[in-house]
């Protein structure tokens, strides 16, 4: 409640809301929703399905706590009204609760999602994709057109993730490596070169396999019993004997660091404060880094730049390496459209912001983006192969990994 008390109206937050840019409505607005949220919480209001309209178009990317200068915490807020809607089943029709309820049962399940690889390789290997790209046939079907399209290639091939990386050169610590759900399938890459810079830069990198999810998606849903359970599986895999919790996924990140808030004691207070994005701990380290010329452009993840405010350490990074040109995109820090599960369930403004973002990318000229998101990955893949640009997507661990020149 203080939190909504915080709010000043003073609509510095409204230029830099990305709803409130496409649909130029106050209650699209943070300080529109804010309003709402404490209407509801002080008696005023009722939960309505309308009220829950406006919400479930937010993005939940935070954009506006960057812009707030009364330090409103946006997020917690959303999180806690939509905690309350789901709890009194309060629900848009307009929104698309089948899709969240699905998505919430296969996302943060691995082994489900791992079930689902061999069918998709198929798909994508027989030459069914083509043919169904090439018929519109899902045309209709908005949300399942959305997914279809998102789908990026089923990786076969790659090397697994030792569960244990040892350090080389001088030994700065244990890291334990939250493997993510949708990273270690889609993109078992990058958590390979995540352990192997990681272990460049002196850390012994611990990744088991038993660890399940981080309760991100849960708990940005207003799930929040599910979430906290998740949450505890988590701590209990990843928390001991370990200096640091590291992610690569800035959604998962940004929720690790919020455990002491969301679980509200200590146990999870100090676990949060173990975790660090990888571009926090790689900035610490000398790496050696071969040349790599390349032009790239860097998208910040809302809940990188917004939610853990870790901004200079990927350019920092990026920067690092030998003839590589790092050009900055405008609006950086606005969303894509990806934003957790949100381009399947509001497929139609996440097409609008994905559009955006490729406009703004292909005025840089670079042939890359680096993100630190597999869902931004995603989206701007995505996107620009809808909008007929050439653009490969990589996560900045990505090129690092590809300049290190091991000793
Ligand atoms: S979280 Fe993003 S979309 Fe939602 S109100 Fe804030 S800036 Fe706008
Ligand atoms: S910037 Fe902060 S205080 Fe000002 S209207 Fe927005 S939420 Fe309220």
């Amino acid at each position: 409640m203080d939190g909504l008390r915080a709010c000043v109206h003073c609509g510095s937050c409204l230029p830099q809301c990305t709803t409130y840019r496409v649909l130029g409505e106050e209650m699209d607005s943070p300080r529109g929703r804010v309003y709402l949220m404490r209407a509801a919480a002080e008696g005023r209001a009722e939960l309505t399905p309308r009220l829950a309209r406006h919400l479930d178009l937010c993005l939940g990317c935070r954009a506006c706590e960057t812009a707030c200068p009364s330090g409103v915490p946006f997020g917690q807020l959303l999180e806690a009204t939509r905690a309350q809607l789901d709890r009194k089943r309060v629900r848009a029709p307009e929104s698309a609760h089948g899709t969240l309820d699905w998505a919430l049962s296969i996302f943060p399940h691995p082994d489900r999602l791992r079930a689902l690889l061999r069918p998709l390789r198929w798909y994508q290997a027989s030459g069914l994709r083509t043919l169904v790209r090439a018929s519109r046939v899902l045309a209709p079907f908005k949300r399942l057109q959305a997914m279809e399209a998102l789908l990026p290639r089923v990786p076969s091939g790659v090397a697994s993730l030792p569960e244990v990386t040892a350090a080389r050169g001088r030994r700065r610590g244990r890291a334990a490596l939250l493997t993510g759900c949708v990273q270690r399938l889609f993109f078992p890459e990058i958590n390979l070169a995540t352990a192997r810079l990681l272990a460049a830069a002196g850390w012994e990198v611990v990744a088991p396999r038993a660890q399940g999810c981080c309760g991100a998606l849960h708990l940005h849903a207003g799930r929040l019993g599910e979430f906290r359970a998740m949450a505890r599986e988590l701590m209990a895999a990843l928390g001991h004997d370990v200096d640091v919790v590291v992610t690569n996924a800035a959604g998962c990140g940004s929720a690790l660091k919020e455990y002491g808030h969301w679980l509200g004691d200590e146990s999870a207070s100090r676990f949060a404060g173990l975790v660090r994005d990888v571009s926090e701990l790689l900035v610490e380290a000398e790496l050696p880094l071969g040349e790599l010329r390349e032009t790239v452009t860097y998208h910040d993840a809302c809940h990188l730049a917004h939610g853990q405010r870790v901004r200079v350490q990927p350019r920092e990074l990026l920067r690092r390496i030998p003839g590589l040109t790092l050009v900055e995109l405008a609006d950086s820090d606005l969303c894509c459209g990806s934003a957790g599960v949100y381009n399947l369930l509001e497929p139609e403004m996440a097409a609008e912001l994905g559009r955006r973002k490729i406009e703004k990318i292909r005025e840089t000229g670079a042939r890359i983006v680096a993100t630190g998101n597999p869902g931004c990955m995603m989206q701007i893949a995505q996107q620009a192969r809808e909008a007929g640009l050439a653009l490969e997507v990589k996560h900045p661990v990505t090129l690092l990994s590809g300049a290190l020149r091991e000793p």
